[in-house]
């Protein structure tokens, strides 16, 4: 996805186009991107050989899970609704994680009649619901327990999962504890420690730190794990001057705790895959100017994609067209929602713009569309998927008839 003549391009064919044949706002995924980053990823562990399970949450559209199962991935689920999909994608039971502090009754059933790899428990009476549904059907369930190593990923606070304090996973204590008791039940089969500390995560110290936990608990179960599953989180560049993670090191920290703990090594990423593969084209619907800043008014809005509402995340905001002519003023991009929090960015030059003109919300790839909803009554926004030279439309445009 680049300016090719000053338009820009998903692979070959130009936004403008694109948004005349499925107007906007639009979700906009390149199968490249897609592809390159499930391959450097995998590049980047090639001496671990880990298993890659896409963590559905970010991107659930079941064409791209479709993609991503043909790239060689599995899929981490938080409800019955993704394990459907990941399943509708063609994606083996084999190779389904479920994970998430709330998972009911019948969702575990779901998941245990269907055999996945590994239900991923956090919390003691989680592990006691899924141990009498296994006695019930005479079987034995295999799980791994969410340890809480209680580290900083130094993220954003909303998006942190591992420290003490947060709802995720159990403490040192608690999962001592409950390895005692699942290595005693004749119907739970203790295959797992995993772990995720948060998400966006561009320094290597949280998981260095992680790691140290992890091994020391490891050393105090005395029990060989068959996975150990590090979750997901790595972080991506959304803003120009962001770090880049440290692949290399990672890959090297994990190397020196295989050599005392053999285990396979589970992967749950999710914006590392699709996050930048996916761009949103909105248009401008009015341009309003008082004393103190221009509002570029977009027709796409929070429920569209709505991270900076929820997080204050800032993502990039480009022309279609690049005109070069620069206006040194201050821009706020919000949309139409009758929400003060329904703003993407805040800057000081833009180029010169108009009312019918495009932009591009860039990096929406995760989080974007899984997070979209039907606020102000506004029908969610059409997918589609540029692969070699065709498109095609992977969720069509939700009609106001559907809503009404
Ligand atoms: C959200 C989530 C992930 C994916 O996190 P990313 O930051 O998108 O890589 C992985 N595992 C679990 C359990 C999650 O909840």
């Amino acid at each position: 996805m680049n300016y090719k003549k000053n338009l820009f391009h998903v692979e070959h064919i130009s936004t403008e186009k694109l948004s005349k044949k499925f107007k906007t706002p639009l979700y906009c995924y390149s199968y490249l991107r897609l592809k390159n980053n499930i391959t450097n990823f995998k590049n980047h562990f090639k001496k671990i050989n880990p298993l890659i399970f896409f963590s559905v949450k970010s991107n659930s559209n079941v064409k791209i899970l479709k993609e991503i199962k043909n790239l060689g991935l599995g899929a981490d689920v938080v409800s019955k609704g993704e394990m459907m999909k990941a399943l509708k994608a063609g994606i083996k039971t084999k190779k389904i994680v479920f994970s998430g502090v709330g998972k009911t009754y019948l969702e575990l059933e779901y998941a245990i009649n269907k055999n996945i790899l590994l239900i991923n428990v956090e919390s003691k009476n989680e592990l006691l619901a899924i141990e009498k549904i296994a006695k019930l059907k005479k079987k034995k369930v295999d799980i791994g327990i969410r340890l809480n190593p209680n580290t900083n990923p130094k993220t954003l606070k909303q998006i942190s999962t591992g420290k003490e304090g947060d709802k995720f996973g159990v403490n040192e204590n608690e999962f001592l504890n409950l390895v005692k008791y699942s290595k005693m039940s004749k119907f739970l089969k203790l295959k797992c420690l995993s772990v995720h500390i948060g998400s966006q995560i561009l320094s290597i110290k949280p998981y260095e730190k992680m790691l140290k936990v992890i091994d020391r608990v490891i050393n105090k179960t005395g029990y060989r794990f068959e996975f150990i599953d590090l979750g997901g989180g790595i972080g991506i560049s959304y803003e120009k001057n962001n770090k880049k993670f440290n692949f290399k090191i990672f890959n090297s920290l994990i190397n020196n705790f295989l050599k005392k703990n053999r285990s396979r090594i589970i992967f749950e990423p999710g914006r590392s895959i699709i996050g930048n593969a996916g761009i949103l084209i909105s248009k401008v619907i009015y341009i309003k100017k008082n004393k103190i800043k221009n509002f570029i008014i977009l027709d796409a809005a929070m429920n569209d994609f709505m991270r900076k509402a929820l997080y204050g995340a800032n993502h990039q905001i480009i022309p279609s067209i690049k005109n070069g002519r620069i206006s040194h003023k201050k821009f706020e991009f919000v949309g139409p929602i009758c929400e003060s929090t329904d703003k993407f960015l805040t800057v000081n030059k833009f180029q010169f713009i108009k009312e019918k003109d495009l932009v591009i919300i860039c990096d929406v790839g995760a989080y974007g569309m899984s997070l979209a909803s039907n606020y102000n009554v506004r029908p969610l926004p059409a997918e589609i998927l540029v692969k070699n030279s065709s498109v095609q439309i992977i969720k069509y445009r939700q009609k106001l008839s559907d809503l009404i």
